[in-house]
């Protein structure tokens, strides 16, 4: 049986930064397979609800070479270290469950692959799991 890491989010669990479910499921679009939920912002240990947040100064790469941080849109608190160590947690996880693939939520400053929001636009760039997974050979699946 194929096993998936899936952002947690898009299994219907509430995890997001709001606090609200995202209501879809895509459980379905996997049929005869082990999705394994993972939110990592979460394993970073931040809070759900918790405050909204963006890269500044770079992409998801850039923040795992401490070249940019994870700023807190109403208080500019760099979470960067959450960011991080959820990415990490999250690669360990899909490390032991034995996962070469992974379906992560498009555009989040995490899960986004290939297009993240900067100042409330959408520039290239992955978040700071999705490097990470990506670095480590992961397919990556975005929705
Ligand atoms: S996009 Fe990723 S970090 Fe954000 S709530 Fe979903 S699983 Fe968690």
């Amino acid at each position: 049986m194929e096993k998936i890491l899936v952002s947690a989010c898009l299994l219907g669990l509430r995890c997001r930064y709001d606090g609200k479910i995202l209501g879809i499921d895509i459980s379905e679009q996997y049929p005869g397979c082990c999705l394994i939920p993972v939110c990592p912002e979460q394993l970073g240990g931040l809070p759900t609800p918790r405050e909204p947040s963006e890269i500044a100064g770079g992409d998801g790469g850039d923040v795992l070479q401490d070249r940019a941080s994870v700023m807190g849109k109403e208080t500019g608190t760099d979470y960067a270290e959450n960011f991080i160590r959820g990415a990490y947690e999250t690669l360990k996880a899909g490390g032991i469950s034995g996962c070469r693939k992974a379906v992560l939520k498009a555009d989040s400053p995490s899960c986004g692959y290939k297009r993240i929001y900067c100042k409330g636009k959408l520039i290239e760039g992955s978040g700071v799991t999705a490097a990470l997974l990506a670095q480590n050979g992961f397919e990556i699946i975005t929705i």
